[in-house]
């Protein structure tokens, strides 16, 4: 018998669950821990709550889970309730798959000024992540600048220019919805460092843009190159870039219909915040492309900012004991394996790129490198040796039969029209669960 770790209940580690199920069959028993008492990661406090169709393969996840070999762990912190250590003395591999959950810092003049957030801190609060519960952002001021133009980005501009009634359907929290029922945002400016070619927004997520109740996109169209150097770009970013020329192109006529401004300022590197205790102005720096990077070409200008978001990626947790590339932020590995017996997947292998699909492979491969590393296992104990630990300790372990009753009293608490209610606090779902 095979017994594997899996840290982490998000798409990287149940799709890594899915794989060793896949080859070990009934000769292996998986643990997939979490620290939240509830599962599915990134599905679950990540995905944007307007976005239900992407959370959908939670309910493959479930399958892996009610299988025979393979059981829900939560509310264990690795590293804090049991080391790395202690958890190689029980299982034969060690899977890491806890994303990259902390903001990248932002690290500018003014950055610990009041009413700024990362993308991790704001997504996590409208998602009802309980870490972000208390974060209250004041959306009362006229105008909010987002840092960035990947994918979160545009989340983050979408989220914070919808009307209650483009919620329907969301699991948008109600603390967050309450908040942005008071938002008098008019201007959302998404900066970029960089041009309309760099972009990293996928164009099905830009092209939501065109659609919104009140809000409208707007691009500057001599931020373009000629239009025939669109030819050599990837076909996706080809598409996005169509999709900004629309935006930048459309009749004067159709212009400033809508109350909300999403007003993309590209070639715009920040370079400082400005405010009395909090933020009031973005100092933003010109740039122009030199061999793809950004150079300040010395012009600098304030834009207004009442509430400032930075969606610049993000960085993986260090966990005690394991090796840590400080420069990537994220584990120290070698294609997934950190050392024989402890191995990393997603965001923790490759940092925060990729979408939720992308970690299915990422599972299949390191499940072969650990199945060239491990042959046929040794004769550690696996979960009978951490449920005895897990006693001694006291651990308050939430299965994924609790989380079913969890789950269940989310589902009946559910505003109309939405899907579920999220429990933000923990000791709140661990109640539910029992
Ligand atoms: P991302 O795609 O890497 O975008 C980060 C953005 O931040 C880039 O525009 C980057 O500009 C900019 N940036 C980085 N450092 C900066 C700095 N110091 N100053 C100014 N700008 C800076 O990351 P993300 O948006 O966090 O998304 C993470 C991953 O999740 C991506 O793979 C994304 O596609 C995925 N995701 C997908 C969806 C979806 O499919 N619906 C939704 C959300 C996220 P440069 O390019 O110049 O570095």
């Amino acid at each position: 018998m095979l017994h594997i770790a899996i840290i982490g209940s998000g798409p990287a580690g149940y799709y890594s669950a899915e794989a060793a199920q896949k080859k070990w069959g009934d000769d292996v028993r998986i643990d997939i821990f979490d620290r939240l008492p509830v599962p599915y990661g990134l599905i679950r406090t990540g995905v944007a709550p307007d976005h239900q169709s992407i959370k959908g393969v939670s309910r493959r996840f479930e399958k892996t889970s009610l299988g025979n070999n393979a059981r829900f762990v939560g509310n264990v912190t690795v590293g804090e309730d049991i080391t790395i250590t202690e958890l190689g003395g029980l299982y034969d591999a060690i899977v890491l798959a806890t994303g990259a959950p902390h903001d990248r810092p932002l690290d500018l003049p003014g950055s610990d000024l009041g009413n700024i957030f990362g993308s991790a801190e704001l997504v996590g609060w409208y998602n009802g992540h309980p870490q972000f519960t208390a974060l209250a952002p004041d959306l009362t001021g006229r105008h909010a600048v987002v840092i960035g133009m990947g994918n979160v980005a545009l989340d983050v501009a979408r989220i914070l220019s919808k009307t209650e009634a483009e919620f329907a359907g969301s699991d948008i929290v109600g603390h967050a919805l309450d908040r942005l029922r008071e938002s008098r945002i008019e201007t959302i400016t998404v900066l970029g460092r960089r041009g309309p070619h760099q972009i990293a927004m996928t164009p099905k997520e830009l092209g939501e843009l065109a659609s919104l109740e009140r809000a409208e996109p707007h691009v500057d169209p001599a931020d373009f190159p000629p239009e025939e150097a669109d030819a050599d770009l990837d076909p996706g970013v080809r598409k996005s870039v169509g999709l900004l020329r629309s935006f930048a192109t459309r009749a004067e006529a159709e212009r400033g219909i809508k109350p909300v401004r999403i007003e993309f300022d590209m070639f715009a590197s920040p370079a400082a915040l400005h405010g009395d205790g909090r933020v009031r102005e973005v100092e933003v720096a010109e740039t122009r492309l030199v061999d793809g990077r950004p150079e300040p070409t010395g012009k600098l200008y304030r834009l207004p900012a009442d509430l400032v978001i930075s969606c610049i990626g993000y960085r993986t947790a260090p966990i005690p004991g394991v090796p840590y590339d400080e420069r990537q932020g994220r584990f120290a590995n070698d294609e997934g394996r950190i050392r024989p017996g402890l191995y990393c997947v997603g965001w923790a292998r490759r940092g925060p790129t990729g979408t939720i699909g992308t970690n299915r492979p990422d599972g299949f491969d390191v499940v072969d490198r650990i199945a060239a590393d491990i042959g046929s296992g040794s004769d550690r104990e696996g979960r009978a040796g951490f449920d005895r630990m897990a006693e001694e300790r006291g651990l308050d372990i939430v299965t994924f039969r609790d989380w079913k009753r969890i789950e269940e009293a989310e589902e009946a608490a559910a505003r109309e029209g939405s899907p579920r209610e999220k429990f933000v606090d923990i000791e709140a779902m661990i109640r539910a669960g029992r």
